[in-house]
């Protein structure tokens, strides 16, 4: 038996019937750009994280729903933006498309620090992302309190934390903004590419509206700068909608998965805060433990093998990042899907117990 490191297209068949009838619903109708069934899943999402639904923006990506945001709150052009150095270059290369500078802070095990995030104070900081790694919760009372102390615009990124909840509430509320990415592997994914963003002030989501298609004000008629085409397409939308009911039962299972990990390994994280996107075990010998599981016949992958300031095409200046790259050498993501069988389960354990 092999066990993928992840298996986005093996869908439960009642969960497989319900998309595959949400995607002809679409070719059906008449509403081929946004509408009705954009603006159902925008109502649908908002409802599920606890916001209103006028602050729900539905786009491209995940990618484009960084982009946006920082777009619909203005921040200046050459502005600079945080970012944690292992948060795998996404917001990074969305500050970049953005007109942004990205500076690269160090982050612990549980995501940046404050003192972390003091470290990379320089002039002309405007934003902070914190970045809801691997669906385990930053705490970010601390972060969020220095940040408004400072000045500056929180962005999270939940694209791998959808229906992560600390405190009672989603994720991704304590910001000017939090995003989501529809990739087919998140915990709640697209048959291709999705994203939203939510905004903590209706008028900047507003922004975001106009952004999302042309920077029109009236049809036809650019209202605001920095306009693109990225609309969240409505078959992916319908599709979105089909499976968010089985977002949290499917979230269980991650959680579940990661519990009998955390049993024969160093997991990453806290299983009281996470949804388990990925199960990042910790290793001295990750490279070895890398190969062992490959050779019972499990999948494993890095999330992520690079930092931000060494990704050439991010030209983000060196900076003090120790425990980031500390830790990157001792990751290592193993299976974590909610399709895996009981016997998949099984056979990652056993395979995990003989390499340790
Ligand atoms: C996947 C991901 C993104 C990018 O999303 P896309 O939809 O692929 O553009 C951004 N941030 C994080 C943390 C991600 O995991």
């Amino acid at each position: 038996m092999r066990v993928p490191v992840a298996a986005p297209t093996r869908l439960d068949p009642d969960e497989a019937a319900a998309v595959q009838q949400a995607a002809a619903e679409v070719i059906r109708g008449s509403d081929w750009v946004l509408g009705d069934p954009v603006a159902r899943f925008e109502a649908e999402l908002a409802a599920y994280v606890g916001v209103a639904s006028d602050v729900m923006v539905g786009v491209g990506n995940g990618t484009d729903a960084l982009v946006v945001a920082f777009a619909a709150l203005d921040l200046p052009a050459g502005a600079a933006v945080l970012v944690a150095a292992d948060e795998g270059g996404y917001a990074a290369t969305a500050a970049r498309l953005a007109g942004l500078v990205p500076v690269a802070i160090d982050s612990g095990p549980h995501g940046p620090t404050v003192a972390m995030a003091e470290a990379g104070l320089t002039t002309g900081v405007a934003a902070l992302v914190v970045t809801h790694l691997h669906g385990n919760a930053v705490p970010i009372a601390e972060l969020d309190a220095w940040r408004r102390s400072r000045g500056l615009i929180l962005v999270e990124d939940c694209a791998q934390a959808h229906g992560l909840r600390v405190d009672g509430g989603h994720v991704g509320n304590a910001g000017d903004a939090a995003t989501f990415s529809f990739y087919p592997t998140k915990n709640l994914g697209a048959v291709g590419d999705g994203g939203a963003v939510w905004f903590a002030d209706a008028a900047v989501a507003d922004s975001a509206r106009s952004l999302r298609q042309y920077g029109w004000g009236d049809r036809y008629r650019v209202q605001h700068a920095r306009g693109r085409n990225s609309r969240l397409d409505p078959i992916q939308a319908a599709i979105l909608s089909a499976r968010l009911p089985y977002l949290d039962p499917r979230n269980d299972r991650r959680r579940a998965i990661a519990s009998r990990y955390a049993e024969h390994a160093d997991l990453l994280g806290d299983l009281e805060a996470t949804v388990a996107h990925h199960a990042v075990v910790q290793s001295e010998s990750r490279d070895a433990l890398a190969a062992a599981l490959e050779a019972c016949g499990v999948g494993t992958a890095v999330h992520y093998p690079w930092l931000v300031t060494e990704m050439p095409g991010l030209e983000i200046a060196p900076a003090r990042t120790r425990e980031a790259a500390t830790r990157r050498d001792r990751i290592l993501s193993i299976p974590c899907f909610p399709e895996m069988t009981d016997a998949e389960v099984d056979v990652v354990c056993t395979a995990l117990e003989e390499s340790r």
